[in-house]
């Protein structure tokens, strides 16, 4: 019988990544907890607000049709 190794090999689910609705970006940064709530910043879009998508997985290319 092998004693099982304390460390597994955890899948990687880390953070959730972070979309900008806007333009799909996933450079958001974290502004800070306001009355609403979470408010996100767009690094490129400059897409300020609270709503953004999560997605947990690989990233796709969004072709953002605005
Ligand atoms: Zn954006």
């Amino acid at each position: 019988m092998r004693s099982t190794p304390r460390t597994m090999k955890r899948r990687k689910r880390g953070k959730p990544i972070l979309h900008c609705p806007q333009c799909g970006s996933t450079r958001l940064t974290y502004v800070g907890g306001l009355i609403l709530g979470q408010v996100y910043h767009c690094l490129k879009c400059d897409y300020v607000g609270s709503f953004v998508y999560e997605t947990d997985g690989p990233v796709e290319p969004a072709s953002d049709d605005a």
